[in-house]
């Protein structure tokens, strides 16, 4: 490659590496920089500014090759190889179980029982009566099935994990009739096609998108079929001339042609909303009192503990999911556990899980409590006497996200903001990439926060990144 006299002479400008390394090894704020990482990012730097001179040379010039303007490149690329990757961020987007957000923030039980259990040795595996060998799956059974009145329970990593260990146990090489309205995918990775392919069950689908009916199932029968399957339809609603076969219904089907009747909950909940004014979800109690012999449901949705699949059933059935080898690559780690039975132990009383569990806390959350954030934060905005910033209440409506409660829009309140000298997106991209990252919404020309999702104590963070934003500290 021929190098111009231009090129050659902006090649020249950039100071050699050990040189770099000099002046940056004296600075105090680098101190704690290992050596290794300053060299490696002292290296990218000058190689991305050589490539960039080589590929477009007019947009790099001398006044871009300042001494100082390389160091100040590379303290940001030192500063960002140092920065750790997963941080809290501000969820101003009202979603409550937000899946690209953490979904569930854990009760402050189940925090203090994770750093328990952990900064220790414990019986995770170990009988403590018996003096040998314990499951693990023991340490959250009896209270799986206190809650909800199943015979037997056993977790695993998350949902998706529960229903292919299911399917494998249940329905290797045969046949699992499920209705295509209930074909679901959720957050693109999980189909339930898909799964059931991996599971090597064969997947033999009827009915209609709108309609399916019992008699559907029957004719569908064959000797080959081992497990009649319904899978909540999480995150969509089928309205209009709709008719599904309830679960009580596949239940009565299955013992009348001996066939087992697993039900894919998605969410899960022990918690009836609708007595609490909301929508109906069907709760884990009515879908084991169906008699189904397996149910199974996410750790981290609506129940509001840590990321876990949830297995609840007949003893028989699930004895014999205990055995699968499977089981082993998707076993719940015991950081999970401590932070289960924790959150389990919440639901023991009611009314403290709606009160202890962030999840159900969020939800339930009264509009008139909103507000009350809303206007406490309206109210320091506006005390910040900037000019330039417009801001009042709204009205909004959260969702509970995550897949669940999929048509539920629960009523809320929360603060659109315009700034005069900037765009909606220029805002919308400052919050985002503040420390900690706000993360709102934009509608109408305004950045939204809704405040059903921001936590008492994220207010001065919102309040602060607004001045920093606008240069008023
Ligand atoms: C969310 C969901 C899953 C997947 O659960 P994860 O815990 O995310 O693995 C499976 N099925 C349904 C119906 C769901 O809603």
């Amino acid at each position: 490659m021929a190098v111009s006299e231009k090129q050659q002479q902006l090649l020249r400008m950039i100071p050699g590496v050990d040189r770099i390394i000099e002046i940056l090894g004296n600075e105090r704020d680098l101190d704690t920089v290992p050596k290794d990482i300053l060299t490696r990012c002292v290296r990218k730097v000058t190689e991305q500014i050589r490539k960039d001179i080589f590929s477009d040379g007019a947009k790099v010039s001398e006044k871009h090759l300042g001494i100082e303007q390389i160091l100040k490149k590379i303290r940001t690329h030192i500063q960002k190889s140092m920065a750790p990757r997963l941080v809290p961020v501000v969820n101003a987007t009202g979603v409550v179980v937000h899946t690209n957000l953490g979904r569930s923030l854990l009760p402050s039980d189940a925090l203090k029982n994770l750093l328990k259990i952990n900064s220790r040795y414990s019986n995770l595996e170990f009988d403590i009566e018996k003096g040998k060998r314990g499951s693990r799956y023991a340490i959250v059974e009896d209270i799986l099935c206190e809650i909800c009145g199943a015979d037997s329970a056993i977790v695993v990593n998350n949902n998706a994990a529960a229903v292919l260990i299911c399917l494998d146990t249940l329905a290797k090489g045969m046949e699992v009739i499920v209705s295509r309205g209930e074909l679901v995918e959720i957050g693109g990775s999980f189909r339930i096609p898909d799964v059931m392919a991996k599971s090597g069950a064969i997947l033999k689908e009827v009915g209609t998108t709108n309609r399916t009916h019992p008699r559907d199932y029957e004719n569908a029968i064959s000797e080959r079929t081992v497990l009649l399957l319904k899978v909540h339809t999480s995150n969509y609603h089928i309205i209009g001339f709709t008719s599904e076969v309830t679960l009580g219904e596949l239940v009565g089907i299955g013992a009348s042609y001996g066939l087992a009747v697993m039900e894919d909950l998605g969410s899960g909940t022990f918690i009836d909303f609708s007595r609490f004014g909301l929508a109906k979800e069907p709760t884990v109690q009515e879908s084991v009192s169906t008699g189904a012999d397996i149910v199974t449901f996410s750790g981290d949705k609506l129940l509001g503990g840590p990321q876990a699949g949830i297995i609840v059933g007949k003893t028989a059935t699930i004895e014999k999911i205990k055995k699968n080898p499977l089981n082993r690559a998707l076993r719940i780690d015991k950081m999970t556990l401590a932070a289960l039975e924790s959150t389990l132990r919440l639901y023991r009383q009611p009314e403290n899980a709606v009160e202890l569990i962030p999840t159900l806390n969020m939800i339930l959350m009264p509009v008139a409590r909103i507000e009350e954030k809303a206007s406490r934060l309206l109210y320091s905005l506006e005390n910040l006497k900037i000019p330039e910033l417009s801001a009042h209440i709204m009205d909004l409506t959260s969702r509970a996200g995550g897949g669940s409660l999929p048509m539920l829009k629960i009523p809320s309140k929360g603060i659109g903001v315009s700034v005069k000298t900037m765009t909606v997106n220029a805002v919308e991209r400052f919050m985002r990439n503040h420390i900690p990252p706000i993360i709102g919404r934009i509608e109408d020309d305004l950045f939204i926060m809704d405040l059903r999702t921001i936590q008492v104590d994220e207010m001065a963070i919102i309040d602060s990144a607004f001045k920093t934003m606008l240069n008023k500290e």
